[in-house]
């Protein structure tokens, strides 16, 4: 895969953006796949989530910034 220079977009996340009481932010993550896993990791520390279900995969998808 041939990335372009220059423009990447990129992709950004706030926990609070899909209801929950924090302030944790993902910014500059070049994928959505990128931010699932910084958040699989986020939700389990610190929202003592297992694991994120896909109901909760699909809210974090639809409110990921593509900036
Ligand atoms: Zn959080």
């Amino acid at each position: 895969m041939v990335f372009g220079i220059g423009k990447k977009k990129r992709f950004a996340f706030s926990c609070g953006s899909v209801g929950m009481d924090c302030g944790f932010e993902v910014k500059g993550a070049s994928s959505e796949e990128e931010i699932l896993e910084i958040l699989k990791i986020h939700a389990k520390n610190v929202h003592h989530m297992k694991e994120i279900s896909d109901d909760m995969k699909n809210k974090i998808k639809q409110s990921i910034k593509k900036v």
